[in-house]
């Protein structure tokens, strides 16, 4: 950036001096709280205070999610300078297996295919929970790591709730759905970057919106997703969850829209690299509906909520008023989402657990 642009030298240093002072610190130290403040701003108007214009759209191009706090990138950057963060090697699918093994390891049992929808309660305490299926499984302690909505709204009818609660359903802004498109090319893209963010010549429409800008994922540098000579690429899409939900009961015009999403982005893709045109060996549009079918993450949201001036100091309760026994973690409960914030709220919660149970809480891990 320095070479580019001598005449942002203050605003430069001073961005990379406060990145430094992150990767020595904790995320709650004083400090690192002065930064956050300092940061609070959307990406979009941190980059408006770079003297030279085109460093300042590059920075908002590269840094600028959804709107949220510039200190998001900071962060981001402090964790991958410290080696906290980066891009694990097969993707989500080996993370979360080694998530599983881990809780095994302990002692854990997993039933899987077992969709809930109903958590059980007796006089105002949580006893347990009640599948799809009609069967019920009881528990001394019943912990939500799934979607925030659908467990206080639906599976427990709203009854343990208050106007802050709702008021976060009902205000807060989350992230959004997405429309995304994975493809197997029949070609070595490996002297190609990993990710691009490019302007379309001819922009093209995906569920009902014009997109003009696309961000592709080269995952050449993740050797165990293709075989040799070959590439994945990725599309990410924010999409319109209302778009998608009118497309719920039409089977037909759902399967069409996302046959024509294929040839768009292929086509869009094109522009960069003609020759994938006919290279195209495997491809998969996942849409809102599909997150929703998965994860049952409310309107599609992939993160939770945004993580905005609004939000960035708002601590949000893992218990609910007037019920006992009962713990929430996961993106719904710690704005800025993701996985940081999952695993952050997992054990928060089990410390929370061990406490009102009067059990020291100790981990084999710092
Ligand atoms: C394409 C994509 C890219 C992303 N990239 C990043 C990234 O780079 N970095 C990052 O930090 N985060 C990223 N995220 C976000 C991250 O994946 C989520 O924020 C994180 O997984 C949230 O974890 P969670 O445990 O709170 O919820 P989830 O991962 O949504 O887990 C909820 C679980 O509850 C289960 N469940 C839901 N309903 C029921 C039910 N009725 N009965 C039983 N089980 C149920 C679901 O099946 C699911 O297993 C990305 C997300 C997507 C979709």
């Amino acid at each position: 950036m320095l070479s580019f642009s001598q005449e942002d030298k203050a605003l430069i240093t001073e961005i990379i001096d406060d990145i430094k002072t992150l990767i020595e610190a904790e995320m709650h130290d004083p400090e690192s709280m002065k930064i956050s403040e300092k940061y609070s701003m959307p990406v979009s108007e941190l980059a408006a205070q770079f003297n030279n214009p085109v460093l300042g759209n590059l920075f908002k191009s590269a840094f600028d999610f959804h709107g949220m706090s510039a200190i998001l990138a900071l962060w981001t950057l402090a964790w991958m300078g410290s080696g906290g963060a980066g891009y694990p090697i097969g993707g989500s699918g080996p993370f979360a297996k080694s998530i599983e093994e881990r809780y095994l390891t302990l002692g854990g049992t997993i039933s899987y295919k077992s969709r809930i929808d109903k958590i059980l309660v007796e006089n105002d305490t949580a006893v347990g929970v009640r599948l799809v299926d009609g069967t019920k499984k009881r528990g001394d302690i019943v912990l939500s790591a799934a979607d925030g909505f659908s467990t206080i709204f639906k599976w427990l009818d709203g009854k343990y709730s208050n106007d802050t609660i709702k008021g976060f359903y009902e205000t807060l802004e989350p992230f959004p759905p997405l429309v995304f498109v994975s493809l197997g090319i029949n070609g070595d893209y490996s002297h190609e970057p990993h990710w691009l963010w490019f302007s379309l010549k001819t922009p093209i429409e995906i569920g009902g919106e014009e997109i003009q800008r696309l961000w592709l994922r080269n995952h050449s540098m993740d050797k165990t997703l293709a075989p040799e000579g070959k590439t994945v690429f990725s599309v990410m899409i924010p999409a319109s969850y209302d778009y998608w939900t009118q497309l719920e009961d039409k089977q037909e015009e759902y399967l069409v829209e996302k046959k024509r999403i294929e040839g768009a982005v292929i086509g869009a893709i094109s522009e960069l690299y003609p020759d994938i045109k006919n290279n195209v060996e495997v491809i998969d549009v996942a849409t809102p509906l599909t997150f929703v079918r998965y994860t049952g993450n409310w309107r599609g949201s992939y993160g939770g909520w945004l993580f905005t001036k609004k939000t960035m100091s708002l601590r949000m309760p893992l218990t609910l008023p007037g019920l006992s026994n009962f713990y929430m973690a996961g993106h719904w409960v710690a704005p800025g989402g993701g996985l940081p914030a999952a695993a952050i709220t997992g054990r928060v919660a089990v410390e929370l657990m061990c406490n009102n149970e009067n059990i020291r809480f100790t981990t084999s891990m710092p």
